[in-house]
C-alpha cells in the first residue's frame, strides 16, 4: 500500500515524500481512509506507530484555508507532545497555503499563542488547562471547530483531566468529527469515548511485544545505601550466575565493583571511559564464564553480545523506558528463562509507573530476603551440591579410615565445617527490620485475587508518604483527604495511613502498593472545591522554612507532569467556579497574604480573622 492510495491530496503527498516516509504504517493505513470520509475513529495504538500522522493528514485535509479561525483541536496530555504534535503538523503542511497550527499549554506567556489566535490559526494542539481558560476567556472561539482530536487519551485521564475535557468537549459543536488515540484499552477509557464520540470506528493495532514473556520482571524497594547489601544476596542466593548489573552512572559502577570485589565475588566493569582494548578483554572473560558479574553503563554494554545472562540487575532505575528494555534484553535469549531484578526507591514509584506502561507488563512486587533466609537458602544449596558431589564418591578418603566415630557425628562436624568456610557476615539493612506500616493488607493481584502475605508490599508493612499541595488553609480535615484517596484514587480499604495536615500542604502514608495509582489517579484532583496536586513526598529542601514543600511547584515541574499553570497562584491551587458559574482564582495575596509576612498573618488573613498589624 502506498501514501497515495490513501486517497491524501497532493500537497500533502508531496510533504509526506520530503519527509522520506515511503508506505504507511498499519495505523495510518486504517485509520486515515475512513478519516478522510469523515468518520469519528478510535484508534487503539501506542506512540511510535505513526499515530500523529494517522490523525494529522485528516484534520489538515478537513481544514478550509480561506476560513481563519480554529477548525481543528487537537488535546494533549502534556506541553512536550503538544509541541511535537505541531512541528509534524508544520512539516505536513508545508504545502497547504494558508494553513497553520499553534501550539498552547500553560507555564508560557498567553502572548503568543493570543497573537496566533488573532492571526487566524486553524489547527490548535494544547493541554486541556490552557485551552480551557483560552476557551473561557473568549480567545479560543469554538463555534468553526469541526473536528477533535484527543491524543493519548489513557494519558490525559491518568493525569485527572477527565473533568477537563468534559468542559472542553461541553463548548464544542456537536457535529464535530472525533479522532481519539490511546495505547490503552480501559472502563474509563471506554466511557470517555462513548461521551465524545458516540459509537466510532474502532481500529486496533498489536503493539509488538517489548519484554518476552520468559523473562521475570521484579522490584525490590531497597534503599540506595542497602543495595550492595542486597546484590550480595542475590548472588549468595545462587540465584545469579552470570548476572549483569545496570548502574546509570560510571562513579556508581565503580562503588558497586568495589563493594562486591570486597566481599570476594569475580566481578569486573564496563564504563566509557575504559579503552576499547581493556573492554573486550572483560567482556572476554564474562563470556568464557570468569566472572559471576559484570557491572556496566548502559553506553558500554552496548557491545556486549552474550546470550546466557541469567540476571540483570537495575541497580537504579534508567530514566529512558527504551533504556530498560535494552537492559533487560541481555536475559531470558533464545528461549531461555531469566530474570529482571529492579531497585527502587521511594522516590521512583512514578517512573516504575511509567516503565511499566511502556513495557506493558506489572512487575512482580517482592520482599527483599533476610539474613536468614539468605542463610537458609544457603545451608539447604550446599547440601544439594554435597549430594552432587556424593553421586560420584565411592571410596572413603585414606585419611578418615581408621577413625572410630558414628557417621553422623562426622558428617555433622564437616557439614557446619563447611558452612563456615562459605559463610560471609550479612550486614545489617533497614530492610531486614519488620516497618511501622501496620494496615492489614487487602492486596489483590491482576486478576482480582487477593495476594498472599509474603507476595506483595502491603504485607511487608512498609509505607510511602505522600505529599498534597493543600492543607489547613483551605480548610481541608483528615476525612476529606481520606475521602478522595478511598474514592477517587480507589484505594483499597486500609491502605491509607496517617494523614498530616500542615498550613499548605498535607502529607499521606500509604501503602507503596498503592502509590503508584495514587498518585497517575490523584496527580492533579479536585478536593472541597479547589485543584490540588498529588505526588510522591521528596522530603525538605535545605534552604527553605516552614513550608518548605510548597516552594518545590513551580510552574515548570508542572508543566512537566502536563498541567497548565496559567491563572493558578504560585501554589498551584486554583479555585473551581461556584455554583453560578462565576470563576475567579484565589489570587495570592487573598489566600495567603504577601509573601513576605509571617505564617501566622498568612492565617489570620484566609480565615478572616483581624490582621495583626506591622
Ligand atoms: P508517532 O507514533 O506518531 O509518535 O510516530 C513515531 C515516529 O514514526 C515519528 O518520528 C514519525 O516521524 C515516524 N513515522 C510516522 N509515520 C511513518 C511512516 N509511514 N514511515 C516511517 N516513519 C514514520
Amino acid at each position: 500500500m502506498t501514501f497515495s492510495e490513501l486517497g491524501i491530496c497532493p500537497e500533502i503527498l508531496e510533504a509526506i515524500e520530503v519527509l522520506g516516509f515511503e508506505t504507511p504504517s498499519p495505523i495510518q493505513e486504517q485509520a486515515i481512509p475512513p478519516a478522510l470520509s469523515g468518520a469519528d475513529i478510535l484508534g487503539l495504538s501506542h506512540t511510535g506507530s505513526g499515530k500523529t500522522l494517522a490523525f494529522s493528514i485528516p484534520a489538515l485535509e478537513s481544514i478550509d484555508p480561506s476560513v481563519r479561525s480554529v477548525q481543528v483541536l487537537c488535546l494533549a496530555p502534556t506541553r512536550e507532545l503538544a509541541v511535537q504534535i505541531c512541528r509534524e503538523v508544520d512539516k505536513l503542511a508545508l504545502f497547504l497555503d494558508g494553513v497553520s497550527a499553534v501550539p498552547i499549554y500553560g507555564g508560557s506567556s498567553f502572548g503568543p499563542q493570543l497573537a496566533a489566535l488573532k492571526r487566524g490559526v486553524q489547527f490548535v494542539v494544547g493541554t486541556p488547562g490552557r485551552v480551557i481558560d483560552l476557551m473561557e476567556q473568549g480567545e479560543l472561539k469554538t463555534d468553526s471547530i469541526s473536528m477533535l482530536i484527543l491524543d493519548e487519551a489513557d494519558e490525559m485521564l491518568d493525569m485527572g483531566f477527565q473533568e477537563d475535557i468534559d468542559r472542553i468537549v461541553a463548548m464544542l459543536p456537536e457535529d464535530r468529527q472525533t479522532l481519539l488515540f490511546s495505547a490503552t484499552m480501559s472502563p474509563a477509557i471506554r466511557n470517555l469515548v462513548e461521551s465524545v464520540a458516540g459509537a466510532p470506528q474502532e481500529i486496533s493495532i498489536e503493539r509488538p511485544q517489548l519484554t518476552v514473556p520468559t523473562c521475570e520482571q521484579i522490584v525490590y524497594e531497597v534503599v540506595f545505601s542497602s543495595r550492595i547489601e542486597v546484590l550480595s544476596r542475590l548472588i549468595e542466593m545462587g540465584r545469579m550466575k552470570r548476572g549483569l548489573v545496570f548502574a546509570n552512572t560510571k562513579r556508581v559502577v565503580d562503588d558497586i565493583v568495589d563493594g562486591l570485589l570486597a566481599r570476594g565475588y569475580a566481578v569486573d566493569r564496563l564504563h566509557g571511559d575504559m579503552p576499547q582494548t581493556l573492554r573486550e578483554r572483560v567482556m572476554d572473560s564474562f563470556r568464557k564464564g570468569n566472572l559471576t558479574v559484570l557491572v556496566a553503563t548502559d553506553i558500554a554494554a552496548r557491545g556486549l553480545d552474550i546470550d546466557d545472562v541469567d540476571t540483570v540487575v537495575n541497580f537504579e532505575l534508567p530514566r529512558d523506558p527504551e533504556d530498560y528494555v535494552h537492559r533487560i534484553g541481555r536475559t531470558a535469549r533464545a528461549g531461555r528463562k531469566g530474570r529482571a531484578v529492579s531497585f527502587i526507591g521511594r522516590r521512583d514509584f512514578s517512573l516504575l509507573a511509567r516503565l511499566e506502561r511502556f513495557v506493558g507488563v506489572r512487575m512482580q512486587r517482592e520482599k527483599v530476603m533476610t539474613g536468614t533466609q539468605v542463610e537458609e537458602v544457603r545451608r539447604e544449596s550446599l547440601v544439594d551440591e554435597i549430594l552432587e558431589k556424593a553421586a560420584s564418591v565411592t571410596e572413603l578418603p585414606e585419611e578418615l579410615n581408621d577413625i572410630d566415630m558414628p557417621v553422623e557425628q562426622l558428617l555433622a562436624a564437616m557439614f557446619n565445617l563447611l558452612v563456615a568456610k562459605t559463610s560471609r557476615e550479612l550486614q545489617p539493612i533497614p530492610e531486614d527490620r519488620p516497618s511501622k506500616f501496620s494496615r492489614p493488607s487487602r492486596a489483590t493481584d491482576d486478576a482480582g485475587t487477593p495476594v498472599e502475605k509474603g507476595n506483595d508490599w502491603s504485607s511487608l508493612q512498609q509505607s510511602v508518604t505522600l505529599f498534597m499541595n493543600g492543607g489547613k488553609l483551605l480548610g481541608l480535615r483528615p476525612k476529606d483527604i481520606a475521602g478522595l484517596f478511598y474514592n477517587e484514587g480507589g484505594a483499597p480499604k486500609g491502605m491509607v495511613g496517617d494523614i498530616r495536615l500542615f498550613l499548605k500542604h498535607t502529607l499521606i502514608e500509604v501503602s507503596p502498593e498503592i502509590a503508584p495509582q495514587l498518585i497517575e489517579r490523584l496527580g492533579t484532583c479536585h478536593i472541597c472545591g479547589y485543584e490540588v496536586n498529588v505526588r510522591e513526598d521528596k522530603g525538605r529542601p535545605t534552604s527553605v522554612g516552614n513550608e518548605p514543600h510548597e516552594r518545590e511547584f513551580r510552574p515548570r515541574e508542572r508543566e512537566r507532569r502536563g498541567a497548565s499553570y496559567s491563572g493558578r497562584n504560585n501554589s498551584g491551587i486554583r479555585r473551581e467556579r461556584d455554583a453560578r458559574g462565576n470563576s475567579g482564582f484565589l489570587g495570592r495575596r487573598e489566600a495567603y497574604g504577601r509573601q513576605e509576612r509571617s505564617e501566622r498573618v498568612f492565617y489570620d488573613k484566609f480565615s478572616k480573622r483581624p490582621r495583626r498589624r506591622d
